[in-house]
């Protein structure tokens, strides 16, 4: 099988290559049309801890809404499933940043994995964590393994000062008493949770306890439990995506989560855990050559979880 993974990445990334100038890096944080839009790398992580990788898979990159992942995955491990009576798990059919559909909800996100859904989750992590930038940071550090994952001050300091539409959503929270604590505090977490910088590499190593039932594949240890896995899993399978999620249910058939920085990382069940990277989005906002390439690793592999 190893040898197998390995000869897949490498025809995957040889396909992927004629898309390189597709589609457009995002631009909307200034900060992130800095980056090299060529590049393209991925990485493959099993729950035994075997290690397959393809281009630039250790270069760092904005993880972005990625995050939103890690967010609801510490807030699960703390607070359970209450979190839920706060933030809802249906796809939300607009854009991860509309303001028209909270209004219609009365002020509670469709989902965790938009950004109004990540706030919420931000607010009560604030209520949970001493010091909340500095320990979400030990927690993704922790899942990935890699102590020398930070934050990326300039970015966080570029989507703070564009950042109307999310103070927007920030204080529309608010007013229907969605967020508890200071709205700038909030963003502040939530601006900083989006700038983390990993790798494929990195992002596969922490995704890969989401395919092993919520356990530490190292130690076994438990962080959550079969059954908050399962809900994770299945957000990120119908809300994963923006506007995206049916298609890439369609077309890769895997739970998983992009970001505007080109990053897509998703997991097979009990069997590993994957990352593609490559700026450059189609209109949805997901990496151009990150989709196709995941499509292809399904289709070669020949399983999906469906
Ligand atoms: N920080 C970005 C925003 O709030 C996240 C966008 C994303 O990756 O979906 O606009």
């Amino acid at each position: 099988m190893s040898h197998h993974y390995q000869s897949v990445l490498e025809s995957i990334h040889a396909e992927v290559l004629p898309l390189q100038s597709d589609g457009a890096v995002a631009n909307y944080i200034p900060e992130l049309a800095k980056v090299n839009a060529n590049t393209f790398g991925m990485h493959l992580r099993t729950i035994e801890g075997l290690d397959y990788s393809v281009g630039s898979s250790n270069e760092l990159f904005s993880i972005q809404s990625i995050s939103k992942v890690f967010a609801l995955a510490l807030v699960v491990s703390i607070v359970g499933e209450k979190i839920f009576k706060r933030v809802g798990v249906e796809p939300s059919g607009s854009s991860f940043n509309s303001l028209v559909q909270l209004e219609y909800e009365k002020g509670i996100p469709r989902n965790p994995l938009i950004n109004a859904g990540a706030m919420v989750v931000c607010d009560a992590l604030i209520d949970q964590l001493d010091k909340p930038k500095k320990d979400f940071l030990g927690f993704v550090r922790r899942l990935a393994q890699n102590k020398k994952i930070g934050y990326n001050e300039r970015v966080a300091a570029s989507e703070k000062e564009y950042g109307f539409r999310n103070a927007a959503l920030a204080n529309f929270l608010k007013s229907f008493g969605n967020i508890r604590h200071d709205v700038d505090e909030v963003l502040d977490l939530y601006f900083h949770i989006c700038s983390v910088e990993m790798s494929c590499k990195d992002l596969a190593n922490a995704f890969v306890l989401f395919a092993n039932h919520g356990k530490f594949p190292s130690t076994n240890e438990v962080l959550l439990t079969k059954s908050q896995t399962k809900r994770l899993n299945a957000v990120m399978q119908t809300c994963g995506f923006y506007d995206e999620a049916g298609e890439f249910s369609f077309t890769v058939g895997l739970p998983g989560k992009s970001g505007v920085g080109g990053g897509i990382v998703a997991l097979h069940p009990h069997r590993y855990a994957v990352a593609a990277w490559s700026p450059r989005l189609n209109a949805k906002g997901n990496s151009v050559m990150g989709m196709k390439a995941l499509e292809l690793l399904t289709t070669k592999l020949g399983s999906s979880i469906f």
